[in-house]
């Protein structure tokens, strides 16, 4: 079968009997100006393999092809898809290559390329750990150039949230760190089969410097510890890090009376380098 041939996605969810499931976090997009706008929101698709993590019935996978993917490599977790994952791969000969697991134990850098671009409307109920550990690998930078990803809004609101705001969390302050993000578009639920209670969002994020000297670890304990009881002051919150709590703050520069929200980037990254050294004075 070539591309042009290929029967609309309706029909294909028809045929192999892709009936959605919630556990899997199914929501098919099949709207083809829609997932065309998702992948060129990618940027130039020839130069890097693109991973895509679940490509369901594949409406997103062949946009990627039909906008120019030099190779696709795609991870799909729900067996039932992969027949009609296999012939979309025969429809562009040589530039899918799909590999059934699941994408939270999946090692990007067994791909074996120097760089790869993530692409995905991810499932919802992993979206969330799954982007956490694209951010906390083992090297930094990391082996991904870009992540192209669609999230519930709420979620993309609190990778995107600037200090100071109610979004503004853990997940701000890892993302932002040592990377780029932004909201690129919403995606009304209608669009979707079934159709999701809650609007989505894609999100672009691109890794860089970090914008402050920290160890990952200790980055995510501070923030963990912050916004673990984020309506109380700081002097209050860091108690269960199980140092003098005065201490930490004076030597981290930060006012005791502060609370979570209040603390940029580059305040939590002093909170982790004072959070360092106490734990290495012991
Ligand atoms: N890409 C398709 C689209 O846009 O229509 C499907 C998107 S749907 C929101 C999420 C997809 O991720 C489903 O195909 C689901 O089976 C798959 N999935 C769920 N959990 C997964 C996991 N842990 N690893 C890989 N794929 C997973």
């Amino acid at each position: 079968m070539t591309a042009d041939l290929l029967p609309p996605l309706r029909d294909v969810i028809a045929h192999y009997g892709l009936r959605a499931r919630k556990s899997l976090g199914q929501n098919f997009l099949l709207d083809l100006n829609l997932t065309g706008r998702i992948a060129r929101a990618a940027g130039a698709l020839d130069k890097s393999p693109i991973v895509e993590i679940g490509p369901g019935p594949g409406g997103l996978t062949r946009a990627l092809l039909n906008s120019g993917a030099a190779q696709v490599v795609a991870i799909e977790k729900d067996e039932r898809c992969l027949e009609a994952l296999e012939d979309i791969a025969r429809a562009y000969p040589g530039r899918l290559r799909v590999i059934a697991g699941d994408a939270l134990e999946f090692d990007l850098a067994g791909i074996g390329a120097p760089l790869v671009k993530l692409v995905a409307n991810l499932p919802y109920n992993v979206a969330t750990p799954l982007l956490i550990k694209w951010l906390t690998p083992a090297q930094w930078p990391p082996v991904w150039e870009s992540l192209t990803l669609m999230f519930q809004k709420e979620v993309a609101e609190r990778i995107t949230a600037p200090v100071g705001g109610k979004a503004y969390g853990r997940l701000a302050v890892l993302t932002q760190w040592r990377c780029d993000a932004h909201m690129l578009f919403d995606i009304d639920p209608r669009a979707f089969t079934p159709a999701p209670k809650v609007t989505s969002t894609v999100v672009q994020i691109t890794p860089r410097s970090p914008r402050a000297e920290a160890e990952l670890t200790d980055l995510q304990a501070v923030a963990a510890a912050a916004f673990g009881q984020r309506r109380k002051m700081l002097r209050r919150s860091l108690t269960v890090l199980g140092h003098d709590t005065g201490r930490l703050l004076e030597t981290a520069g930060l006012p005791p009376t502060q609370r979570a929200e209040a603390i940029d980037i580059e305040g939590f990254c002093a909170l982790a380098r004072a959070y360092h050294n106490l734990q290495h004075m012991r």
